[in-house]
């Protein structure tokens, strides 16, 4: 299997600072959205990831599901002896993309979905109180897009000194796309309309460009990260893309990683891993003619 990466993460046209962070270090990859006064947010989403890549220097790729709770406590310990980041938390969406499975973990309300088909099956749940009242079958989804506490988190990395985390793991083939995001893209676009660019552009750094790009369109009222993973035919089980190691947004702001130079696209390769661990059941999802979900425009 080979993979193609290509990721994009853009302040938007409301906020005064970026404080999403993504992480390209294959065979690792994540999107974080931090939140808190002050520069806490970007510490936060940048602290999140820079303890994750922790785990490609280990390649004890097992450990993902523990390395999210280590990141939990990192962040958790510098709110709490640091006034000025009291407070402060993350979302984490990450994968591991082994040759045939991705491993996923997720907090918070960033997303991964899968693009297989023509479709966009939504692999992840949002860690909000509206979704817990949509679980609940006290509002419809519909009510949920427009509800006043839309962005209220029931889950975060960070603000407590222990976290739950959600893993599953995902079969993949060639042909597949994953797309990880901040809210900042689907909080702006339908699910549909993010479909539709997908479809049209079959390079990932493209498709993720455009995807920001549409976002800010459409108002860009948060910060806006997208990372796209493509899964195709190879004989080796590299991955394609100019960013090998990148750490964007806030993260690199913060210094920690400089992004990779943009690459030719086809000079650098990195082993992936067969993805080792106990297999975890996938998380049930809706059935599969249920996959395109029209959330409907939360801001218009
Ligand atoms: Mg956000």
């Amino acid at each position: 299997m080979r993979l193609r990466v290509g990721a994009a993460s853009d302040i938007g046209q409301a906020r005064d600072r970026n404080e999403d962070a993504y992480l390209v270090e294959a065979p690792v990859f994540a999107v974080a959205d931090g939140m808190g006064g002050h520069r806490a947010g970007d510490v936060a989403s940048s602290l999140a990831l820079e303890t994750l890549r922790d785990i490609v220097g280990s390649r004890d790729w097992g450990r993902l599901a523990e390395q999210v709770r280590e990141a939990n406590r990192v962040v958790f310990d510098r709110a709490s002896s640091d006034r000025n980041l009291a407070g402060m938390g993350t979302t984490l969406t990450a994968v591991i993309a082994g040759p045939d499975e991705v491993r996923l973990v997720h907090v918070g309300d960033s997303r991964a979905y899968l693009i297989r088909d023509g479709e966009l099956r939504l692999l992840t749940e949002d860690h909000t109180l509206v979704q817990r009242m949509v679980s609940e079958g006290r509002i419809s989804p519909q009510e949920a897009e427009v509800h006043p506490q839309k962005s209220i988190l029931t889950r975060a990395l960070g603000v407590e000194d222990s976290v739950d985390v959600d893993e599953a793991s995902v079969e993949v083939r060639p042909g597949d796309r994953l797309l990880l995001c901040t809210d900042g893209l689907t909080g702006m676009m339908r699910e549909a309309s993010i479909l539709e660019i997908l479809e049209g552009t079959t390079d990932p750094q493209q498709g993720a460009e455009k995807l920001v790009e549409a976002a800010n369109r459409a108002g860009g009222l948060d910060n806006i990260t997208v990372l796209i993973l493509d899964f195709a035919d190879g004989a080796a089980e590299t991955v394609d893309t100019g960013k090998v190691a990148a750490l964007g947004g806030a993260a690199a702001e913060a210094g920690a990683l400089k992004p990779a130079a943009e690459g030719t696209g086809d000079g650098d390769t990195v082993t992936i891993p067969a993805v080792a661990g106990p297999p975890t059941p996938e998380r049930e999802g809706p059935p599969a003619e249920n996959f395109v979900i029209d959330h409907g425009l939360a801001f218009s």
